[in-house]
């Protein structure tokens, strides 16, 4: 069977996960949370980050620190995961969900502005598959409302807009290290980019449950106390010491992963010249990171049909999001903004081939061949 994920793993994770084990610290913040933050603060010329227990704990602090609260509106895609609304909507807001754009499956940047009203207070671009969304009218649409950006980068690491890092862009970013994302924890992790100055004490006060421990232990007050609101928002050490192996060998997982992409695009494409599958677009301003190989098919019935024909050869696809707002919960706490033209189709045609770090040109070389044997 050729598996739909493997989470990476490059030698010497295993090695720094004993080093942790063995330090007389495991807790958040420790020599190998330090080393990793550091290496993102230098590498995505960012102004801190501080790792998390997950992406979705990223998007919840990103939301108490904007003081998100009952009434307030948020838009994002509703092609996106969960934790992207459940963050908003844990604080009170109302989700308002606005088209996609077909090539990208990103938030279609020209229909926001009509879902924007008095009450709107957030943007969150979800950059699908690590392709940027179209940030530059995103961040001006944002400027000229004063709205916040919050960039769900959670698979987006190692990718650039206009030579900017992913996360780095708007008011605040989120990554992901969940098994299934390009780089991990060893399982859950995620880290939270903080690209105004003026956030980054709120949120050390947040992540560590409402006091302030870090400036404690930076000897910038005398004793910690409770100073605000929080909760327990920072990773242990031993996972941070598996990401510390992730990311010595960062610019290798994004080759690797690149050089499958590329392949699987390179020999995909006579399919789609003939019409009979859509390969994804990434457009010019965009660098991508390989985080994921999706198609497109005809519709949902042929999808169905290629995942059974796939499974039937022990390859693994699967296909992803079902929208958000056709969702019990979103119906409850989110309204749709203008036509739902593209988000509900173009998600039930889609899915998604094996794609992880160390993929061997056997296994794309099957998975290719069988998507031809579909077809042809
Ligand atoms: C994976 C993912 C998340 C959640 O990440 P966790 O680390 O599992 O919490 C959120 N948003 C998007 C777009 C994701 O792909």
């Amino acid at each position: 069977m050729i598996r739909f994920n493997r989470p990476p793993y490059t030698g010497n994770e295993d090695q720094y996960v004993l080093e942790s084990m063995r330090s007389s610290k495991m807790s958040g913040d420790a020599d190998f949370g330090r080393r990793c933050q550091e290496w993102f603060e230098s590498h995505f010329l960012c102004k801190k980050t501080l790792l998390t227990p997950s992406c979705t704990a990223a998007l919840e602090m990103a939301a108490i620190l904007l003081d998100i609260s009952e009434g307030d509106e948020v838009i994002m895609p509703s092609y996106t995961f969960v934790s992207t609304a459940n963050a908003f909507a844990l604080r009170g807001a109302k989700i308002v969900f606005v088209d996609i754009r077909p090539d990208t499956m990103n938030l279609d940047e020209t229909k926001i502005e009509q879902a924007i009203t008095n009450k709107t207070k957030v943007i969150v671009p979800v950059h699908y598959a690590g392709v940027a969304c179209e940030m530059d009218v995103i961040m001006s649409l944002a400027e000229k409302y004063e709205l916040f950006v919050v960039e769900d980068a959670a698979q987006g690491m190692m990718s650039s807009y206009k030579g900017k890092a992913l996360g780095t862009i708007g008011h605040f970013g989120t990554f992901s290290f969940h098994e299934t994302k390009n780089y991990t924890s060893g399982g859950e992790g995620g880290l939270l980019l903080i690209n105004d100055d003026h956030y980054v004490e709120r949120a050390e006060v947040i992540r560590e449950k409402g006091t302030n421990r870090s400036q404690f232990f930076r000897g910038m007050v005398d004793k910690y106390s409770w100073v605000d609101i929080g909760s327990s928002y920072l990773l242990n050490d031993i996972s941070a010491a598996y990401l510390w192996g992730n990311l010595e060998r960062a610019d290798e997982i994004n080759r690797d992963r690149l050089e499958s992409w590329q392949e699987y695009f390179t020999a995909l494409k006579p399919l789609a010249e003939s019409g009979m599958l859509e390969l994804p677009s990434v457009p010019q301003s965009c660098v991508h990171n390989g985080h994921m190989f999706y198609l497109k098919v005809r519709d949902l019935e042929q999808r169905t049909a290629l995942l059974d024909f796939l499974k039937a050869q022990d390859v693994n696809a699967v296909f992803h999001y079902v929208p958000l707002h056709s969702a019990v919960a979103g119906i409850k706490l989110g309204r749709f903004d203008g036509d739902d033209t593209y988000t509900t189709f173009e998600s039930e045609r889609l899915l998604r081939l094996p794609m992880y770090y160390g993929l061997t040109k056997l296994e794309r070389n099957k998975v290719i061949q069988t998507v031809f044997d579909f077809f042809v």
